[in-house]
């Protein structure tokens, strides 16, 4: 049985790919469809949770990742010195054999997912959106921005942040709101020291730093900026050397190494959930245009995963698209309204200067619950 037979997949970000690499393994026939031309993971590295690893593991990813990414056991925190404080153990998973964290660079792990849906026969088209969804029967009818048109069972839209697709089935949702921080990313050779990833708590902003291969790993950095300033690129290492100028040991070594090549990548946050059904007639959101987090539960790629293991599971088990649609929501809703939402807790304690322990409460707190079974 299969509530659809046919399905197409709007934006081909984690969540656009893994929903179509597991519709595929169900037997559906899909296809991707992406609006850049030149189709890649953009940004620096990704952190992985054991939960993710988890999910890299059932969409038949996770050889690939452990070869190519970095994989290790839990969080350590540091001073500002770099001295170490305490090791946070990611709690072990119930269902699962996978390391307790992990980091890899964005492109790699579009190489990984990309070429599977090669290998699966799944067609992409890049450079095109959609720009109507209407009822053909019980199908819909979908139109590109290239005026031609497809008419398939299921549509995913996994479009992202700023989705073009959430604004064509809710024209009324708010859109995604500033959290008065912003982040700093870089990627940087990895000394063999850094063999997990650090936490560096207690200074004025919060600096961390994953390991992402065998030869690199990347730092970020939160700061409060509540006036969310626009900064000209080339300046930005000038900013981020004097956010680490309190910052002792390998972090003072980083900030030696700054200059204006150094591909820094800065974002403000940007968060936002759908509080109703992620769906309208036979089109479902996932990923970001759904639900989308700030990094601090470093989660936001592994709930964007896992929608797509859990959309393709209840499309292929279902009768109707709406019973699936219904079942996908009891298994999602609240697992992802508990990483936004914690997520932006763990953000206003950094602003208020919380102490370290207080913050890691919520990370170890929002852990465990990850390792729930999806
Ligand atoms: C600073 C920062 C750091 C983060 N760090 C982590 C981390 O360490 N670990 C983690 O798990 N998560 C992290 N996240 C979250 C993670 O990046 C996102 O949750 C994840 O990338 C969401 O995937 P997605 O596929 O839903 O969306 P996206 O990755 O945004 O992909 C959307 C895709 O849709 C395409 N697209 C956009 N508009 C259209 C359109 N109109 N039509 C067709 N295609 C379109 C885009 O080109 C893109 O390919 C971080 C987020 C931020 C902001």
């Amino acid at each position: 049985m299969s509530a659809a037979r046919t399905a197409l997949v709007v934006g081909g970000g984690v969540a656009g790919m893994s929903a179509a690499i597991m519709l595929r393994s169900a037997g559906i026939e899909v296809q991707l469809i992406d609006i850049a031309a030149d189709w890649k993971m953009a940004g620096a590295g990704l952190t992985i949770s054991a939960s993710t690893l988890r999910a890299m593991r059932m969409a038949g990813l996770l050889d690939q990742v452990m070869e190519e990414g970095h994989t290790h056991a839990g969080i350590q925190v540091c001073d500002v010195q770099g001295m170490p404080l305490r090791v946070v153990q990611s709690p072990p998973l119930p269902d699962a054999d996978v390391p307790g964290a992990g980091g890899i660079l964005r492109p790699t792990l579009h190489g990984i997912m990309s070429a599977r849906l090669r290998e699966l026969g799944v067609p992409v088209r890049l450079g095109l959106t959609a720009t109507a969804i209407e009822p053909a029967g019980t199908a819909s009818r979908v139109r590109f921005s290239d005026g031609s048109s497809e008419t398939v069972d299921l549509v995913v839209g996994a479009d992202g942040l700023f989705s073009g697709m959430r604004k064509l089935l809710f024209p009324e949702a708010a859109a995604p709101g500033f959290t008065g921080q912003a982040c700093w990313r870089l990627v940087i050779p990895r000394p063999p020291r850094i063999s997990m990833r650090h936490f560096f708590l207690g200074g004025p902003v919060k600096v961390g730093l994953t390991p992402v291969s065998q030869e690199e790993m990347y730092m970020f950095l939160l700061k409060h900026v509540p006036d969310n300033p626009r900064r000209p690129a080339e300046t930005q290492h000038e900013v981020l050397r004097e956010l680490l100028s309190g910052y002792g040991g390998i972090l003072a070594d980083i900030r030696a190494g700054l200059c204006a090549q150094s591909p820094i990548i800065y974002r403000p946050l940007e968060s936002h959930l759908l509080r109703h059904a992620w769906w309208r007639g036979n089109t479902i959101l996932i990923g970001d245009a759904a639900h989308a987090t700030t990094p601090q539960l470093a989660s936001g790629a592994g709930m964007a995963l896992e929608d797509g293991i859990v959309l393709a599971d209840e499309v292929a088990r279902a009768a109707s698209l709406p019973e699936a649609f219904a079942n996908f929501m009891r298994r999602r809703y609240e697992r992802c309204r508990m990483v936004v939402e914690n997520s932006l807790e763990i953000g206003r304690l950094e602003v208020a200067g919380a102490p370290a322990a207080e913050q890691t409460a919520v990370v170890e707190r929002s852990l465990a619950a990850l390792a729930a079974p999806i």
